[in-house]
């Protein structure tokens, strides 16, 4: 599409709300250049930092600071882009605001730059993702793989499999009208080459991306297990405050208590539970209710025993009832009074950890269980930030490249699921979108970005 062109001029403050040495209002659009004119009295030289007055209306000065002009389509957006960099001040920041208004723009929503930024094919819709997921990065590892991400690094990943996939889709499509003993045996050899090539390359992706999406959503973590077994203090121990309540008072925690801890930059989602157990109090038994509807949500779980303690019935009721593909840790707690030493051992379901919350021996193991269920590699340098749409994008096209290996006698169904991969694959890029999912995405970016 023409850059820019018909589109409504934009502005916002695009630094945080409150004082700052620096606070920059950033204008888009066929205005920018009017808006400069009127406000610095002529248009900057294009890439040039020109320092001047900011004129009010009445010539009065607002604030003194740099201009920045970028013409389109050399800029962020692709339209003409104005930058005024003026003091940090909410009042200053206002005015000038205010006056980029009253000479024709219009407060920008949350993400609109950057979602001219993709309309006008300056960025792909993975890369303009990956612009929120940079600034609202929860750990340094977080940041850098959003920036490859930025940089394009997963939209060429994928852009590789979608000419992998288009490649043997041309391949079959042109056997579709061909009588079958006119087909060459191996044109079918290569394409079924090409296919488990490009099966290969999307398995390759969909495991990077996961633990790319990992490093941006974190892990859930449910303590689960029966009263007084040591959650809450297991809890803090992780934690390394005292964020839940410890009583020697069996039911204590009745209500959820949180805290996301970040290892190795990966945010890992604690959640307390109430004891499990049968009896006790309404109360109790409303707070067991929603210990299971947090194991539901989560996507592991810590079932802590009591090592000092005779074996209970109900454990191993407990852990049957977990999800039967949820990673799940045995922690016996209170080594310390049973006399045992700390280690790891395999168990029925899931592993066995022995450690004491009070002393905090064994606890590294069960940290390093953690970091290996969330997905996370030791030297993770080519990660990129991937988000749970991506993921679900990528396994659709999984199941369509399955799906085409099965049709491949049927040369209409094998290449009808190669498009549908492709399609697939196309609306993490963008190149494939609905209006309603754009207006989603953007909509939670910050405003001014
Ligand atoms: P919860 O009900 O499972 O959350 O258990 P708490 O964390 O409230 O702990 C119950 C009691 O066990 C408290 O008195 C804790 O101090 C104690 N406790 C927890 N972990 C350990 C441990 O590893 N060793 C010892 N000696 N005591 C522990
Ligand atoms: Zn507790």
């Amino acid at each position: 599409p023409p850059v820019g062109a018909g589109a409504e001029t934009i502005a916002a403050i695009a630094t945080p709300a409150g004082r700052g040495g620096i606070g920059v209002v950033r204008i888009a659009g066929p205005h920018a250049q009017a808006i400069a004119k009127a406000v610095l009295g002529t248009v900057p030289e294009a890439r040039h930092a020109t320092l001047g007055g900011f004129l009010a209306a009445d010539g009065a000065v607002i604030d003194r600071g740099l201009a920045l002009f970028f013409p389109a389509p050399h800029s962020y957006t692709g339209d003409d882009v104005l930058e005024l960099q003026g003091h940090g001040g909410p009042v200053v920041m206002q005015m000038l605001l205010r006056r980029c208004v009253d000479l024709g723009a219009r407060i920008a929503h949350p993400g609109e730059f950057t979602q001219r930024a993709f309309l006008n094919e300056r960025i792909d819709l993975a890369q303009a993702e990956s612009v929120a997921d940079l600034i609202d990065a929860s750990s340094a590892e977080a940041a850098r793989s959003a920036a490859r991400s930025l940089d394009g690094e997963f939209s060429r990943r994928v852009n590789a499999l979608v000419g992998a996939v288009v490649d043997l889709r041309m391949h079959v499509e042109a056997c579709i009208d061909f009588p079958e003993e006119e087909i060459d045996p191996e044109d079918i050899e290569a394409q079924r080459r090409k296919l488990a090539a490009a099966r290969a390359q999307w398995k390759a992706l969909l495991a990077e991306a996961r633990q790319g999406a990992v490093l941006r959503e974190g892990l859930t973590v449910v303590l689960i297990g029966r009263p007084n077994v040591g959650k809450s203090s297991l809890l803090n121990r992780l934690a390394g405050e005292d964020l839940a309540i410890v009583t020697p008072i069996a039911g204590t925690t009745r209500d959820h208590v949180r805290a996301t801890i970040s290892l190795e930059g990966v945010p890992i989602h604690l959640i307390d539970t109430a004891g499990l157990r049968e009896g006790g109090d309404e109360v109790e038994r409303i707070g067991i209710a929603r210990t299971w509807s947090a194991v539901e949500k989560a996507g592991a779980a810590i079932f802590i025993t009591d090592a000092s303690d005779a074996p209970h019935s109900d454990e191993d009721a407990i852990v049957a009832r977990l999800p039967a593909d949820m990673p799940l840790v045995r922690a016996r707690n209170k080594i310390d009074l049973a006399g045992g030493v700390s280690g790891s051992a395999p168990i029925g379901r899931g592993i066995g950890l022995s450690l004491s919350a009070k002393t905090g021996a064994g606890v590294d193991l069960l940290r390093d269980w953690l970091l290996q269920t969330a997905g996370w590699q030791p030297h993770g340098e080519g990660l990129f930030m991937a988000r749970e749409r991506h993921l679900v994008e990528l396994e659709a096209a999984g199941r369509y490249l399955a799906e085409a290996g099965n049709e491949s006698q049927v040369f209409e169904l094998f290449a009808e699921n190669l498009r549908l991969a492709q399609q697939a694959l196309g609306r993490i890029t963008g190149e494939v979108t609905a209006d309603d999912l754009l207006g989603e995405i953007f909509s939670r970016f910050c405003i001014g970005k």
